[in-house]
């Protein structure tokens, strides 16, 4: 449910009602705007009498919420959240790029890709140290190294750095990284979401594979029931019955979810498509689609590469692509 305030309530008024529904064992989610001010609530409405609060003087009008997710509803929040890593802005009409690797793999790999990306724009840098693989046998991530290596990239470039975790041991090795990536095999790993919820770090929480938008929308919600608010959302692909492409790009998901929530969502066209040369097209129909970034997997020498080297950019396909999506942001779908 929400109510929507007039300007400027009284505040006697306005303490009065907070207080009341607090009684009821609701949360209150406060969001105020330039011109309106709307209480979300949260929790079991189904006792709360609507004209009651209809005919109170500061009320302007008070609605049903159907979906049964709150906080990342944008009927509770109307302005797009804006979530800062480290002087980064995401979300709110800025445009922010995460590259690099797959994985971390090695000091001059990573600080290489590091340095490379920087110089054509990207804005953070991506690595996995920790690797979710199909294959017990395949390359399974430097893990606590490769955090380390980050860090030491991080402070040669100054890009804040984003790495996956998988599990919920791995936490206590996130201290001084800047966001933190929920894989798309772990969207709905609700115990590490909830532990995610007391954070106080960004989440970047990926779709998975064959997770709806709704479900999606679900898994951030319980980030953000447990009072993390900076959650932000990346469309990564999903499993349909075609088989060329690693996922199927869904595109429509950007401007949709726009729609539903006031969450920054990123698109992460690598793996989309798994296939290199189709990584530009799908991060200028992203970029075109309304998307607030991109995460891109870029490696130094793909072919070697230990993990998804068939869709990894090299720098200077990287920089092509930079070059192309800087060039259709201002033609945008804003909504
Ligand atoms: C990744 O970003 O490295 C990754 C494993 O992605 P996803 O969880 O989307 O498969
Ligand atoms: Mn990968």
């Amino acid at each position: 449910m929400i109510i929507i305030l007039k300007d400027n309530p009284e505040e006697k008024q306005l303490d009065n009602l907070i207080s009341w529904l607090k009684s009821m064992n609701l949360d209150i989610h406060f969001s105020k705007g330039e011109s309106t001010t709307i209480l979300g609530l949260i929790g079991d409405t189904s006792a709360v009498d609507i004209d009651l609060i209809n005919a109170l003087d500061i009320v302007e009008a008070v609605k049903r919420v159907q979906e049964p997710y709150k906080n990342v509803n944008r009927k509770f929040h109307p302005k797009d959240t804006v979530i800062d890593v480290g002087g980064v802005k995401i979300g709110g009409g800025s445009f922010q790029v995460i590259a690099g690797p797959c994985s971390v793999e090695s000091r001059d790999q990573i600080c290489q890709v590091a340095e490379s990306v920087k110089k054509s724009g990207a804005h953070l840098l991506r690595g996995g140290a920790f690797k979710p693989r199909t294959s017990p046998y395949a390359f399974q991530g430097m893990r606590a190294e490769g955090i380390s290596l980050l860090l030491e990239a991080k402070k040669q470039t100054g890009l804040p750095i984003v790495t996956e975790v998988m599990d919920l041991s791995q936490l206590p090795l996130f201290e001084d990284v800047d966001v933190i990536q929920v894989g798309a095999r772990n969207m709905q790993n609700f115990e590490l979401l909830k532990e995610l919820g007391h954070v106080d770090k960004p989440i970047l929480l990926k779709r998975g594979l064959s997770s709806t938008l709704k479900e999606l929308l679900m898994s951030a919600e319980y980030i953000m029931a447990g009072g993390n608010e900076r959650v932000i959302l990346c469309e990564r692909g999903i499993r349909t019955f075609e088989t060329a492409t690693r996922n199927t790009l869904d595109l429509a998901s950007i401007p949709l979810l726009k729609t539903k929530t006031h969450l920054p969502i990123v698109v992460d066209p690598s793996h989309a498509t798994g296939i290199a040369h189709l990584v530009k097209p799908m991060a200028i129909a992203a970029a075109a689609a309304g998307a607030d970034g991109l995460m891109i997997e870029v490696h130094n020498d793909p072919a070697h590469a230990l993990c998804d080297g068939a869709q990894s950019l090299t720098p200077e396909q990287f920089d092509d692509v930079m070059n192309a999506v800087n060039a259709v942001l201002p033609y945008a779908y804003k909504g």
